[in-house]
């Protein structure tokens, strides 16, 4: 009989885990359900089509009859799996119920809403899907202007987007520095000087307090002062959607996400669950970087998770190892990347890390278009082994750090990646030696010291 295989879920781990369940296993029954209306696109470019460089339409790269008619997918968008029985190995649906041999629950993540008053005021938005995206679009049509609340990369993408599109924007945010758990502060602040130029107003260390209106918004209390506004965008994190998977007693760890095999089953009470694969923003990973957990929360991770999911839903075989989750934000004419631990979460898991930093430029300094690169690259001082390293450049920051990235994954020395490292060279593309290992001379420097 064919294996009935049940996907929850049809963002980037959903979606990927179906097809590769349908490329391990050409006979199974593949049903995804989904609650939104809107499938095979990346939440990743909403902060573009609201500044108008894309449509909602264009980001679509497949409907549900591109899956049903060229991978034999049955895909049902606007229903919600109300229940799932692990003991039956049933999932209920739009009043239905299902069987399942294999499930992946892929149910994402929600935007994290402060328990503060006026979140439920008419002009509050979060963005998470393509109908937030529609919504948001819709509310700036009458907006002057707006707050963000939450200064992480998404609040800056929307940010730029909305001052494109001529509004007053305000960035409130409670930390001290934007990009505060992935970026080092000197590596944010060329981001937030570059945005306050283009006329982005930021308020630091002001956590939101309050949203303020009657009926509709009309400010935001934040740090103790109010910033009025027409509309308020809540970009405050994303929190692991764990409704299905408390509802199966599955094992959630101390960072809020599922816990995980490498072949991304799940756990229940400490032993593997054969039947359940968690993928996505919901689950918690191994840190490449250091014993324990991380929370990935990337559209790249929940591919890479997706596809394991997948594979062993349809009885094939394939691992995910520990991740240093590479990340790349592209904020106007600036692209800042890292990987691995900032300086703020090395320090939160108690390594203590020492940092080696160089500046230059993305091409030969007499070759025209080059623009400045700056790398800083991140030890921990006992091991020396490389934790984290992150990039500002105009260009090309996207291939440096995913080169950083395997030395991270690989736990090499700052000493040997300096002995190892080369760099390919033409003047329109690099410099003769390349920043990244400038920086790595000199956090070698500094370990010695
Ligand atoms: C504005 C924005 C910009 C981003 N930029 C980047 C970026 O540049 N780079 C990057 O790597 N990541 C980025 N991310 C993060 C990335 O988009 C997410 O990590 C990724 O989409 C997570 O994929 P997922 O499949 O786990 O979850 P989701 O895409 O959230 O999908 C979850 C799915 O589960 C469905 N679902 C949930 N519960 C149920 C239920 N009970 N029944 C039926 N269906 C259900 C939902 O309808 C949805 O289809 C960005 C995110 C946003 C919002």
């Amino acid at each position: 009989m064919a294996r009935e295989i049940i996907i929850i879920g049809s963002g980037a781990a959903g979606m990927t885990a179906a097809s590769s369940a349908r490329a391990t296993d050409a006979s199974a029954r593949i049903t995804v359900f989904t609650e939104d209306s809107d499938i095979a696109y990346s939440p990743c470019v909403i902060p573009w089509v609201l500044e108008g460089m894309s449509s909602w339409e264009d980001i679509v790269m497949h409907t549900p009859g591109f899956y049903r008619e060229e991978r034999d997918i049955d895909v049902r968008t606007g229903i919600r799996v109300e229940a799932v029985d692990g003991e039956g190995r049933t999932v209920t649906a739009g009043g239905e119920t299902y069987r399942y041999d294999a499930l992946v629950i892929a149910a994402g993540g929600r935007v994290f809403v402060p328990p503060i008053q006026g979140v439920g005021l008419e002009g509050v938005f979060q963005v998470r899907t393509i109908n937030d995206g529609r919504r948001i679009e819709a509310a700036l049509k009458d907006a002057r202007k707006v707050v963000i609340a939450g200064a992480g990369v998404i609040g800056l993408e929307l940010a730029l987007a909305f001052t494109a599109l001529g509004k007053e924007v305000t960035v409130v945010e409670m930390m001290d520095q934007v990009i505060p758990r992935i970026a080092d502060r000197d590596m944010a602040a060329p981001v937030q000087a570059y945005l306050e130029e283009k006329g982005i107003r930021f308020v630091m260390n002001a956590p939101v307090q309050a949203i303020l209106g009657e009926d509709r918004v009309t400010g935001v209390r934040a740090g103790g002062a109010e910033h009025a506004c027409d509309m308020v965008v809540l970009a405050t994190g994303v929190r692991a959607n764990l409704d299905l998977v408390t509802q199966l007693g599955l094992d959630v760890g101390q960072l809020g996400g599922a816990v995980v095999a490498p072949t991304m089953q799940a756990y229940r009470r400490g032993r593997l669950v054969p039947d359940v694969f968690l993928a996505g923003d919901l689950v918690q990973s191994e840190s490449a970087v250091m014993p324990g957990p991380t929370m990935s929360q990337l559209g790249s991770s929940a591919v890479k998770e997706g596809r394991v999911a997948g594979i062993n839903a349809a009885g094939g075989k394939a691992l995910s190892g520990p991740v240093a989750s590479p990340w790349v934000s592209v904020i106007g004419d600036l692209q800042i990347a890292g990987t691995g631990l900032s300086q703020g979460l090395a320090s939160w898991y108690g390594i203590e890390t020492v940092s080696g930093k160089a500046a230059g430029s993305t091409r030969a300094r007499y070759y025209p278009g080059g623009t400045p690169l700056t790398v800083k690259i991140s030890a921990d001082r006992v091991s020396r082994r490389i934790v984290g390293a992150q990039i500002i450049a105009g260009e090309d920051a996207t291939g440096r750090i995913n080169w950083l990235t395997a030395a991270v994954v690989e736990g090499v020395t700052a000493d040997d990646f300096l002995v190892r490292a080369e760099n390919a060279y033409c003047p329109p593309a690099s410099m003769v030696q390349d920043v990244a290992i400038k920086a790595a001379e000199d956090l070698c420097r500094r370990l010695n010291q």
